[in-house]
C-alpha cells in the first residue's frame, strides 16, 4: 500500500486517543484532596493530631480557629476524615490540579466561634453530630446548654447546684412534729 493510501486509512479510523487535558478516570474509592466543611467544624484539633505528615496544622486564637492544609505534605492516607468527630472533612474525587507556586499547596480557613447565647463572648462550636454521639436525643435542655460558652455553663451547673443543696437541706432542716 503506497503512503497516501495509509494516510488516508489512518484518516477515516476513530480516535484512539484522549487528547490532552482529557479526564483521567478515577476509581470510586479515589482518595484526593482534603477539604473541609468550615459550618461542621467543632474545632477540636484531632485532625492535627491524627495526621502524621503535618499536613494539617491548627491554632486557636480567643475568638477564631485556623485550620491550615498543605497538600504538598498530604499522604492521602484518610486519617483526618475518619477521625474527625463532626464529620467536617472530606476527600475529593479527583487527583490534584499541577501547582506552580509553593504557595499553591497551602490553604487557610479561619472558623469564627459563635456568640454565647447568654453573655455573647466567642464560645467554642458543637454541631448535632457531635452532641448525638454523647446523647440518644438532642432535647431543649441539651440544645441550650450546647450553645453557652465553658463560662456560662459552669456558671448555670454552679447556680442549679446552689438551688438544688439549698432546697434539699431546708428539707432536712425541718423539725418533725
Ligand atoms: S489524608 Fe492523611 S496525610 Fe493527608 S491531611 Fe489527612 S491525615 Fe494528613
Ligand atoms: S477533627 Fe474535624 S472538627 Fe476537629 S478540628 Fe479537625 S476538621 Fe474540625
Amino acid at each position: 500500500m503506497s503512503i497516501l493510501g495509509v494516510i488516508s486509512g489512518n484518516l477515516r479510523k476513530r480516535k484512539i486517543t484522549i487528547r490532552f487535558p482529557g479526564e483521567v478516570p478515577h476509581p470510586d474509592t479515589y482518595r484526593g484532596a482534603v477539604v473541609i466543611d468550615e459550618a461542621k467544624c467543632v474545632c477540636c484539633g484531632m485532625c492535627h493530631y491524627a495526621c502524621v505528615s503535618e499536613a494539617i496544622v491548627v491554632t486557636a486564637f480567643g475568638d477564631r480557629f485556623v485550620w491550615d492544609y498543605n497538600i504538598g505534605r498530604c499522604t492521602f492516607c484518610g486519617k483526618c476524615v475518619e477521625i474527625c468527630p463532626s464529620r467536617a472533612l472530606s476527600q475529593t474525587s479527583d487527583s490534584p490540579p499541577p501547582y506552580a507556586e509553593p504557595a499553591e499547596v497551602t490553604g487557610s480557613h479561619a472558623i469564627l466561634y459563635p456568640p454565647c447565647a447568654e453573655c455573647g463572648r466567642p464560645a467554642l462550636p458543637i454541631t448535632d453530630t457531635v452532641l448525638l454521639k454523647a446523647f440518644k436525643e438532642i432535647g431543649e435542655d441539651i440544645a441550650s446548654w450546647s450553645k453557652l460558652c465553658l463560662r456560662c455553663r459552669r456558671r448555670r451547673y454552679s447556680k442549679g447546684l446552689a438551688a438544688g443543696l439549698k432546697s434539699t437541706l431546708g428539707r432536712d432542716m425541718k423539725k418533725p412534729e
